[in-house]
């Protein structure tokens, strides 16, 4: 009976700090280059919402050096990315429509923040999920890893 009463114990305490590090809300910050401050981002399913808040800590316009935040399965990244550059950035770099994408953010510049909530009671714990930047060409390098746990 000991025994049993401390392995629930030990079992409380991993699943306790497992799930300290996902979250419902993150804050991301960007800049004046093609990097977010994180590379990876954990969501609990039992969030139900989640939001992005994204901050240009930078100083150039949208035009020059915009970014936001798209989310998208893994294998669809690249073709989302290249379909979106054609939109323009009043449409923030994603194509009209795209059922691919997940959730974006409107395109902002230096000073400026912005967020997008989205429900993620859809997405699966075994799917590979990607957010990145639609600004063209920053995809290559801005984008990072969103797990459901
Ligand atoms: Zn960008």
């Amino acid at each position: 009976m000991r025994l049993f009463v401390k392995l629930i114990f030990t079992y409380a305490i991993i699943g306790v700090s497992l799930n300290a590090e996902a979250s419902c809300d993150f804050q991301i910050a960007v800049g004046d280059n093609l990097q977010f401050s994180q590379d990876k981002l954990v969501a609990s399913k039992a969030c139900g919402t989640v939001t992005i808040r994204l901050k240009h800590e930078g100083k150039l316009s949208k035009n020059m050096m915009g970014h936001n935040w798209v989310l998208t399965r893994s294998k669809d990244v690249s073709a989302v990315a290249t379909d979106g550059m054609s939109a323009g950035l009043n449409n923030q770099y994603v194509k009209v429509g795209d059922s691919r994408v997940i959730a974006f953010s409107k395109m902002i510049g230096g000073g400026e923040e912005t967020s997008v909530s989205f429900d993620i009671g859809s997405l699966s714990t075994s799917e590979e999920y990607i957010f990145f930047c639609s600004f063209p060409g920053h995809f290559y390098a801005m984008r990072g890893i969103f797990e459901v746990v």
